[in-house]
């Protein structure tokens, strides 16, 4: 060690070892004591000359280090600023001076004093030869790389360092400034001689840049991952956007213009089409999310999808749509003619701007599906829109756009469905049309209907005219009295009729079952249904002039058998008259056959409904009084002036018909039909009420056996009545063996099956005597009187 350039001094001073730290001289540095021993240290050198010598502990962590546990080369220092801080430790600021080094301890207790050698040197007698000059060179090189490299240290102590001129003072500097290892530190400390001490710290620098590049290569890595990963994300997330921002302007684009190539291709009024595509393009304009571009689409959607100049091409072929209707349909020969007649006319006149067909007959007599067979007989597609109940008009015109919701009407809605512009469009139930504040539907309908009209129909949603005249409208009702007359008189009506119970029963044999099974999924072998279990259902189960009860109890029986063959694991269900009330419970109705037995005052009338025929019981009760009639079972006001034009015959026959000729005056007359709760009306039951009110003023008894309709006048003629069919078959049903009739009714015997002929015997009368010689009992042949 060169030590010869040392001036050494001696001293004994108070010394404080340190934690984790050294001090180089020229080093200024603040730290805060809290050890008892170095606090009385620090004491004992202000009160002598604020000399202390520090030296490094060797293992930082005892906190009651003994002479041992520290090293002996540490810094002569000057405590310049003492600050007692709270909880008694003390803030000092101190100096370094110079080496120094322990030669003795000379005392432990309060505190450690050592005696020293104190290190100092003049800078003039320093040499400095190439080595050492080359030597601090590096230093300075090293500091420099070192600033670089770390954050940790301020660049402008670069400028202080460089103009050190002493080659120890130049290493203590920097070596205070740079972060090293306590060993490092240390190791500088011992190095007396100048160069050795220089290169020292160069290698610890170089060690330390080392590290340092290190450092900043992982660093480096780790931040071109982090920002890589971030850009790349930013990146994506920038394209998405921009990419969704263009597709979506392309999307529209696309549905734009595929709307408008639909629109161009479109047979509509010019006007119309533009209009149309400009609401294709107001798409465009118009924010993606807001309410009205739905409006716009659903109407696009509508324009587009419309059948315009899409037409199914008529096979009109009279033997196939023959064949049709008679494979779909039992019986109803004279309505399947007419139909014929009709298809001819088609196939003569084309674009023939005719007559609509109206079927008209009770519920349930195939009005429908004759419509059905129609269109298909002709290649056309079949709509069906039930009018019953329809109160407003918009259900047929539709809604305009500005309407919340707003739909296109179902005329449009049912035509786009069929998929064609001339489909066959059955309107159901047009005899239940009804009006109110909300419109008038029937005068839609009527445009509708309308040939001269109806080629430019305009809903209110699509506000563009749509050709409905290639369309072939049918229209059916269960009667024509209460179809609006403009309407009626556009239609050619055809009556369908109820069925007889035969006719129910091949219907039912040959249509109705094999339907029902094909619907279930079940085959003949599955399920067999007895004759007379049919006969029962007819009968027992039903009570309507069509087979729709009739088809839905079969549909019952199918699906209680289907269940039974899939729950109990049989193959075949067989149903018979024993059983068929385990399928269909207990029978619901009982025809009301006519009583046997004769009696006075009660007639039997034949009634026609809305739902068919039926056979009307009228009874009479003649008591003393003072010659008032009554009449009850809610009778119609047609009804009860028929029954005052029969007590007025009476009144003006007395003498023939064998009656008191003031009979009306000390008598009350009560006429009576019962079922009450059913509304009846009409003249038809005249002769009924005249017959039972004569027996029961002469005690003569009416043939039960006996069924009669027809009006009476005031002078005792019989006129006709409608629906002499219906009336007939609701007598054959009850058993009826005799039916008097009007003599003018006599060509609708003709549409009377055989079958009932052969069982009913017909009496054609016209005047109201030939109806008591026929209904009542030749006295003495009375068999009972009430
Ligand atoms: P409507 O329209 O007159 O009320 P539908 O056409 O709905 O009656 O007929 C009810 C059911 O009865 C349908 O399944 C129909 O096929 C059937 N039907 C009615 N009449 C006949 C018939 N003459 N031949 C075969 N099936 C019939």
């Amino acid at each position: 060690m060169k030590k010869d350039i040392y001036k050494i001094v001696e001293r004994d001073i108070p010394l404080i070892p340190l934690r984790g730290m050294s001090v180089f001289p020229y080093m200024v540095i603040h730290f805060d004591v809290g050890r008892e021993k170095s606090i009385n240290a620090l004491e004992k050198s202000m009160i002598d000359d604020s000399l202390i010598f520090l030296c490094s502990q060797i293992d930082p962590k005892k906190d009651d280090p003994s002479i041992d546990d520290f090293y002996h080369v540490g810094t002569v220092s000057k405590i310049k600023q003492m600050l007692k801080l709270p909880g008694g430790s003390i803030r000092v600021l101190i100096e370094g001076v110079s080496r120094g080094k322990i030669i003795n301890i000379k005392q432990e207790e309060p505190f450690f004093e050592a005696e020293i050698e104190e290190f100092t040197y003049e800078l003039e007698d320093i040499k400095i030869d190439k080595e050492i000059e080359a030597a601090m060179r590096l230093v300075v090189d090293d500091f420099e790389e070192y600033v670089t490299l770390s954050s940790r240290v301020s660049p402008e102590l670069l400028l202080t360092i460089t103009e050190i001129e002493d080659p120890g003072r130049l290493v203590d500097m920097v070596a205070s400034y740079v972060y090293l290892k306590p060993e490092d530190n240390q190791r500088i400390l011992e190095a007396f001689d100048f160069y050795e001490r220089l290169e020292i710290l160069h290698l610890i620098l170089q060690e330390e840049i080392e590290i340092l590049e290190i450092e900043e290569k992982i660093n480096q890595r780790v931040k071109v991952q982090i920002s890589k990963v971030q850009k790349e994300y930013y990146l994506r997330e920038q394209m998405k956007a921009i990419q969704k921002e263009l597709g979506e302007r392309d999307e529209l684009v696309e549905e734009v213009e595929n709307y408008k190539e639909k629109i161009n291709k479109i047979k509509m009024p010019k006007e119309e089409k533009e209009k149309a595509l400009d609401e294709a393009d107001r798409l465009l304009r118009l924010s993606p999310n807001s309410a009205e571009t739905g409006v716009i689409r659903t109407y696009l959607d509508w324009i587009v999808e419309l059948p315009w100049d899409i037409e199914t091409k008529d096979k009109i072929n009279i033997k196939s749509a023959r064949e049709i209707l008679n494979t779909e349909h039992f019986g109803l020969e004279d309505v399947k003619e007419r139909i014929l007649e009709f298809i001819a006319i088609r196939k003569l006149k084309k674009n023939m701007k005719g007559p609509i067909l109206c079927l008209v007959g009770p519920p349930g007599v195939g009005k429908t599906s004759i419509a059905k067979s129609i269109a298909k007989s002709l290649n056309r597609k079949f709509v069906r829109m039930s009018l019953g109940g329809i109160r407003d008009e918009a259900e047929i015109r539709g809604h305009r756009r500005t309407y919340v919701g707003a739909m296109p009407g179902r005329i449009i809605s049912l035509i786009k469905k069929s998929g064609s512009k001339n489909p066959v469009f059955l309107f159901d139930e047009i005899d239940k049309l009804s009006s109110d504040f909300r419109g008038d539907p029937a005068s839609a309908l009527l445009e509708v209907l309308d040939p001269e009209q109806n080629n430019t129909f305009t809903d209110n949603f699509l506000e563009a005219p749509f050709d409905l005249s290639k369309v072939m409208f049918i229209t059916t009702a269960n009667t024509t009295s209460s179809i609006p007359a403009p309407l009626l008189d556009r239609m050619e009506v055809i009556r369908i009729s109820g069925y007889t119970e035969e006719e129910k029963f091949n219907i039912a044999m040959e249509h109705l079952l094999p339907k029902q099974l094909k619907e279930h999924g079940l085959s003949k072998e599955n399920l067999s249904v007895s004759e007379p279990a049919v006969r029962d259902i007819i009968n027992n189960y039903t009570r309507e002039a069509g087979v729709r009860n009739l088809e839905r109890n079969i549909a019952n029986v199918c699906r209680k058998a289907a269940k039974k063959i899939v729950e109990d694991d049989v193959k075949t269900v067989r149903v018979n008259r024993g059983n068929l009330a385990n399928y269909l419970g207990v029978p619901k109705y009982r025809y009301d056959l006519a009583d046997d037995k004769n009696k006075v005052g009660v007639a039997t009338g034949l009634a026609w409904t809305a739902v068919g025929g039926e056979t009307l019981s009228i009874e009479v009760n003649c008591m003393k009084g003072t010659g008032k009639l009554q009449l009850t079972g809610k009778l119609g006001d047609v009804m009860k002036e028929s029954a005052m034009a029969g007590i007025s015959y009476i009144r003006a026959n007395s003498e023939r018909l064998n009656i008191e000729d003031d009979f009306y005056k000390d008598m009350d007359i009560h006429i009576h039909v019962p079922e009450g709760a059913i509304p009846k009306d009409g003249p038809s039951a005249g002769i009924t009420m005249a017959t039972a009110v004569i027996s029961a003023l002469t005690n003569r008894a009416i043939d039960s056996s006996v069924a009669m309709t027809g009006e009476i006048t005031l002078r005792g003629r019989v006129l006709p009545v409608g629906g002499i069919k219906e009336k007939v078959l609701a007598a054959h049903r009850a058993g009826i063996k005799k039916i008097l009739i009007p003599i003018e009714n006599k060509s609708d015997l003709e549409e009377i099956p055989d079958k009932v002929k052969k069982k009913i015997e017909f009496i054609l009368v016209d005047n109201m005597l030939q109806v008591l010689d026929e209904a009542l009992i030749i006295e003495g042949d009375n068999s009972e009187s009430n």
